[in-house]
């Protein structure tokens, strides 16, 4: 009895994460991701859809909504099922009718039954591997690490987490299942994305500390624009509340306002906290609103300079003091950076020196994956992806033992464990 991973992406590059674990019977995929812009490896995702089309896999299993783990999903051929969290599969939907995917729009519909739900910590069953989701705290609402009990061996794989967001108690809550379920861990599939992300002269800051910064900054800067992706709802529930505290009123476009009032039915139901009720339609901020308001922009990251262009005239014409809230990656901004955005640098630059960068990462910081290593305790290797340093795992704060076991893998290796 065996069974062997294969990180046929993300071995030495964040995002266009796709991973195998096989064992003699059963070949399933762990995420199907399009290449991320500023992280490029070697390995193209038209090689990934010539990957998909020649092997013959039982199932995808799909950590979150991210694009750097869907992207492909609308390649991967019809007659192999689709496994995601019910939460996942409604944002999706709602992303969906936006983005026009005539593909991805008939796949989510699901007429076919081909798309299983599963509800952490439930445990499923591919061919001869169980598989027990973990929810986890991550920029995606609902992410899961997957346990998969396969070939006499136990695999954890991570997929994006972190800390530092309103969930970021699951993290600890993962350690404590295992001892509930009476699980060891042979294998740590963990990503790595902050092993380089960290840019120095960025401030982290939790979910908690970046709503109260903003509630202070909105005391006196009460025309606000706010740069953030329009699914990390932890951060745009930071602002919304910040802004509610000093009574402004939210807007943004009808695709933001469609996925927020998605996203406030399934997590409004939980807590107060994610219950953003009453964000407006931009094309109600007139004139008179103009005196006080917060803009949701999302990240404007695909738009063309002409565009930026024009979107900063008529958003800020009669707004004597438009400032920005910067709550991204600061990386886009730097020229230095592979991932550099000269558009949106551009944009940016137009609000000069009224700028607040306040952000709070998706991913885990090297001191939570340290403490995460340490609770987990896994007993072969531990594998880095999602990361562009591998390498920085045998440099983490943890015990020598757990140095050790660290395997830099490239793309398409496969190692066979048991
Ligand atoms: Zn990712
Ligand atoms: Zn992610």
């Amino acid at each position: 009895m065996a069974v062997s991973v294969t990180i046929h992406r993300g071995a030495n590059q964040i995002g266009g994460t796709i991973t195998e674990i096989a064992t003699e019977k059963t070949h399933i995929l762990i995420d199907c991701g399009a290449a991320l812009p500023g992280s490029y490896g070697t390995v193209r995702d038209e090689d990934i859809v010539k990957m998909l089309q020649e092997k013959r896999f039982d199932a995808v299993l799909f950590t979150h909504y991210h694009g750097d783990h869907t992207g492909l999903m609308d390649r991967i051929p019809v007659d192999v099922p689709l496994y995601m969290d019910e939460v996942m599969k409604t944002i999706l939907t709602t992303l969906n009718q936006y983005t026009r995917n005539e593909a991805m729009n008939a796949l989510l519909k699901n007429a076919d039954g081909r798309i299983r739900t599963f509800l952490p910590p439930k445990a499923f069953t591919v061919g001869d591997m169980t598989v027990t989701p973990f929810f986890v705290d991550h920029s995606a609402y609902h992410a899961n690490m997957f346990l998969i009990e396969a070939g006499g061996q136990t695999i954890l794989v991570s997929g994006d987490f972190r800390s530092a967001g309103y969930l970021g108690k699951s993290l600890q809550e993962i350690p404590k299942l295992l001892e509930k379920f009476h699980k060891t861990v042979d294998v740590l599939l963990c990503e790595g994305t902050m092993m380089t992300r960290s840019v120095k002269a960025e401030r982290l800051l939790n979910e908690w500390e970046l709503q109260k910064e903003a509630e202070t900054f909105l005391q006196s800067h009460r025309q606000a624009y706010v740069l953030c992706s329009s699914t990390n709802f932890d951060t745009i529930s930071s602002i919304y509340h910040a802004a509610r505290k000093n009574g402004l009123k939210v807007y943004a476009n009808g695709y933001i306002c469609a996925m927020l009032h998605t996203f406030s039915d399934i997590a409004g139901k939980q807590t107060g906290l994610y219950r953003l009720k009453g964000v407006r339609h931009s094309r109600q901020l007139t004139d008179e609103a103009k005196d006080g308001f917060v803009l949701l922009l999302g990240t404007c990251l695909g738009m063309s300079p002409r565009g930026l262009d024009y979107f900063y005239d008529f958003l800020t014409d009669g707004v004597e003091e438009p400032w920005l809230i910067y709550s991204m990656w600061k990386g886009y901004l730097n020229p230095k950076h592979s991932a550099y955005n000269s558009h949106l640098a551009g944009f940016v630059s137009r609000f000069g020196e009224r700028v607040n960068y306040a952000h709070t990462s998706g991913h885990a910081d090297r001191k939570t994956l340290a403490h995460f290593i340490e609770a987990v305790k896994p007993q072969k290797y531990i594998l880095p992806f999602h990361t562009e340093n591998a390498e920085g795992f045998r440099g983490l704060g943890v015990e020598d033992k757990f140095k050790a076991m660290v395997k830099v893998m490239k793309d398409g290796e496969l190692i066979r464990i048991g």
